[in-house]
């Protein structure tokens, strides 16, 4: 690559302003399938050139966003990493909530959602759920027939979603049994972040979280009694999710500038605790020097010229490393 491509391609980016240079991420669900009002449902939000890209939409994910004031119409893309319930029970709200005249809705376009096989099922079924709402919305003015339309796009492996500069790509990655299960890479004028999905270790990711600027992954922990006591019960959960040894690994193996972790597990049975968060940390440190966070619910990470910053929505919340 020439000298006068790198000349010309600072001389476009310096003449950007500062925010069309970012990519934005906001953790807006950080849990899983089990109830918890500190984590929601799993649910990313990136946003990109003016684009709102939404990657799964667990449980609250309409809550979160409203609580970040991103209003639900502004939803330009759904993708979804797999089809485990707690990737996708926010969907039929984003769906039946964005066209309402409210001050999040208004929505006038169909939704766009990528996914794996099933994913065609998933927009049939939600449409099927409210088409009598939609019917009676429809008849008091109160939505559009265009909102009331998913579209749904088949997920394969490679580029799915390219836009004004904005590149997603898929690629496999290792859930156990829970095939297939995607992760996503997003591109932006070469800024990057990765979003694993429910993984645990996985060649594919780590190819592509190689040298990324921001790696969103998933992680799993019982506690040490818990691994000692009912060691088949824990080594269940970690043949599809990572334990934090595992995500340590990657960590090494991929050295991203900023790793934060999301989809948190923490297991227990029993009269044996979950483990805390500050043995997940410890866990990890053990093995892994770089940066990292423990995701919280709506957290924000900008990827921009300066870096990769933390601009968290709750201090008091926030739990940064080191
Ligand atoms: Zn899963």
């Amino acid at each position: 690559m020439s000298r006068l491509f790198f000349l010309i391609m600072s001389l476009v980016l310096s003449a950007m302003p500062a925010a069309a240079q970012e990519i934005r991420v906001t953790l807006l669900g950080t849990g899983t399938p089990i109830l918890n009002v500190n984590r929601f449902g799993m649910s990313t939000l990136v946003e990109a050139n003016g684009q709102k890209l939404l990657f799964d939409v667990g449980r609250g994910a309409s809550i979160r966003l409203h609580q970040r004031r991103v209003a639900l119409r502004d939803v330009n893309a759904v993708f979804i990493t797999h089809m485990h319930s707690d990737h996708i029970t926010g969907l039929p709200d984003l769906y039946a909530s964005a066209p309402l005249p409210t001050d999040d809705g208004r929505r006038a376009t169909p939704l766009d959602v990528w996914g794996p096989v099933g994913v065609k099922d998933v927009a049939a079924g939600i449409e099927l759920m409210f088409s009598e709402n939609n019917r009676i919305r429809l008849t008091g003015g109160e939505t559009r027939e265009a909102a009331t339309k998913i579209i749904p796009h088949d997920v394969a492996e490679g580029v799915v979603y390219e836009k004004d500069g904005v590149k997603v790509t898929a690629f496999l990655v290792n859930h156990g049994h829970v095939k297939p299960a995607y992760g996503y890479r997003v591109d932006y004028v070469g800024r990057s972040v990765v979003l694993s999905g429910d993984t645990t270790l996985a060649p594919n990711l780590l190819k592509e979280a190689k040298g990324v600027d921001l790696l969103i992954h998933s992680v799993a922990i019982g506690s040490r009694a818990l691994e000692k006591a009912e060691p088949e019960y824990v080594n269940h959960f970690y043949e599809y999710l990572a334990n934090p040894e595992t995500a340590a690994a990657v960590l090494n193996e991929t050295k991203p500038r900023l790793a934060v972790f999301s989809h948190i597990s923490l297991y227990s049975r029993g009269a044996i605790p979950r483990a805390t968060e500050a043995e997940l940390v410890a866990r990890i440190r053990a093995t892994y020097a770089g940066k990292f966070a423990i995701g919280q619910d709506l957290m924000s990470f900008v990827i921009s010229p300066d870096g990769v910053k933390a601009d968290p929505y709750d201090p008091d919340a926030r739990h940064m490393e080191p």
